[in-house]
């Protein structure tokens, strides 16, 4: 604080449905107190918390989320926050509580010391006139050549547009989105987040990946929430809005979160075994079985919204299918052979997408990941490949063969309310925590989806 002249210090919490929330206190205000003993807040504002008969709560600082804000007007220091009753025990419903518990849970089982894990945000960068009402470009099929190039604004630029599809990844000035890419990179690695790579993603309409280092569970989605937040303010500063819905476009590819995931017991990489498939040892083999047997559970948190499941449909290099592949980016499950070494051995699930709460999430798969090594579900026994084949061309009948996942986010509460033993092993999560969930994603999402007419249904009716 003192080498940036910190102002004010922002304490920051994240919310059940995966939102960050917000409290600032003068630096002069912040001693050794408030860093140990946290600061009271009124938890009955904050969605998925408690009600107003019982709402104090307590946030208290994790030290090493500690980056200097760039986007405040005096220098501001912003710290990520664990949430506490005012008796000081942790409360069972903060999602980053969850997320370490399932990290002691990994480690007590004695299976592997860390997990570590590494997500992969794509995203769209639009104009704020996309979100105009009068641009119909969200809703409706890009069917002409002329839709097609139409930006909303009455113009036609063809010269440098990119096709639908065609955003993977040719040079400005196609891509022109390099600079701002460039500018949130930069912005990410001030806070202290190794980006490793980026790029413009498939999508035509301003589609973009960046890249930063997997870590251990919990860390990794301290940075995923970190990462959000200065690619919307970049972003907002150009005027720019980011969406990370996962399906914003019709008819052009969506946006994912493919999580990157392997077990290390202290230096020693457990997911790598020479000579076998994929290079890939039993354990990984059992973890694949772990997730892909839960799949249609797991992605009530790791594809919870209604506009998730617009995402997950064939042809859109988005993982319908049940299986595991190397190589293969129409399975739900991908192992990366391309420049792998035993450290760097993984495997890459595909199905989550953006709108997941990173510290439920994370700590879901690696529940189901244990379930598999514990239980040693075998993948191939059961059913899940490996298929190398793309399987949106297979034939009809052995496309048949292959489960797929959930149609909708109410098949995946449906999954989720017969199939969440595994989440509460340890105690990672609670049935109260599990059932808060479904009811809150069936009302607050799913219903209130259902109840209003749609735009296509007047088109069609
Ligand atoms: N956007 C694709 C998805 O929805 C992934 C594209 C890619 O990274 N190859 O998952
Ligand atoms: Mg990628
Ligand atoms: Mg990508
Ligand atoms: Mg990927």
């Amino acid at each position: 604080m003192k080498q940036n002249n910190v102002e004010m210090v922002d304490f920051r919490i994240v919310d059940v449905p995966g939102r960050q929330h917000h409290v600032t206190i003068p630096a002069v205000e912040v001693d050794e107190e408030v860093l140990e003993n946290g600061i009271a807040f009124d938890g009955s504002s904050i969605q998925g918390f408690r009600g107003i008969e019982e709402s104090d709560m307590v946030m208290r600082p994790v030290l090493e989320t500690a980056f200097v804000d760039p986007f405040m007007a005096v220098p501001t220091l912003a710290l990520s926050c664990s949430v506490y009753e005012p008796s000081g025990t942790r409360y069972e419903r903060d999602p980053r509580f969850i997320a370490e518990k399932a990290e002691s849970y990994l480690q007590d089982s004695g299976i592997a010391s860390a997990a570590y894990f590494g997500p992969e945000l794509e995203f769209f960068i639009f104009d704020d006139v996309r979100f105009d009402a009068s641009n119909r470009g969200a809703f409706y099929q890009v069917d002409s050549e002329e839709a097609m190039w139409n930006t909303g604004n009455g113009e036609k630029n063809l010269g440098y547009k990119v096709k639908n599809k065609g955003g993977y990844f040719p040079v400005p000035p196609v891509d022109s989105q390099q600079d701002i890419r460039t500018e949130m990179v930069r912005e990410l690695m001030n806070a202290g987040i190794r980006v490793e790579r980026h790029h413009h993603e498939v999508a035509t309409a301003g589609q973009a990946e960046i890249n930063f280092r997997f870590g251990t569970l919990t860390r990794t989605a301290d940075n995923v929430m970190t990462y959000k937040y200065i690619i919307r303010n970049v972003a907002h500063k150009y005027g720019k809005t980011v969406t990370f819905m996962p399906k914003p476009v019709y008819g052009d590819n969506g946006s994912g979160m493919h999580v990157h995931q392997s077990l290390f017991d202290g230096d020693k990489p457990l997911f790598f075994e020479e000579g076998k498939y994929a290079n890939l040892s039993e354990m990984a083999l059992y973890y694949i079985g772990g997730i892909l047997e839960h799949a249609p559970a797991l992605l009530a948190f790791a594809t919870p919204s209604t506009n998730s499941f617009k995402r997950l449909v064939p042809g859109f290099e988005a993982p319908v299918n049940l299986v595991f592949s190397k190589g293969n980016r129409s399975a739900a499950i991908r192992v990366p052979v391309a420049a792998v070494s035993p450290k760097t051995a993984r495997i890459e699930f595909r199905t989550p997408d953006c709108t997941a709460n990173p510290y439920l999430a994370f700590a879901a798969m690696l529940m189901a990941g244990l379930d598999g090594i514990k239980r040693k579900l075998d993948p191939r026994q059961l059913g899940y490949g490996p298929l190398d084949k793309n399987i949106y061309e297979l034939p009809a009948p052995e496309k048949a063969q292959i489960k797929s996942v959930p149609g909708s986010l109410e098949e995946a509460l449906v999954a989720l309310e017969s199939d969440f033993e595994f989440l509460l092993e340890g105690g990672v999560f609670t049935k109260d925590f599990i059932y808060n969930w479904i009811d809150f994603k069936r009302t607050n999402e799913v219903a209130a989806l259902n109840l209003r007419p749609h735009p296509l249904e007047f088109q069609m009716y």
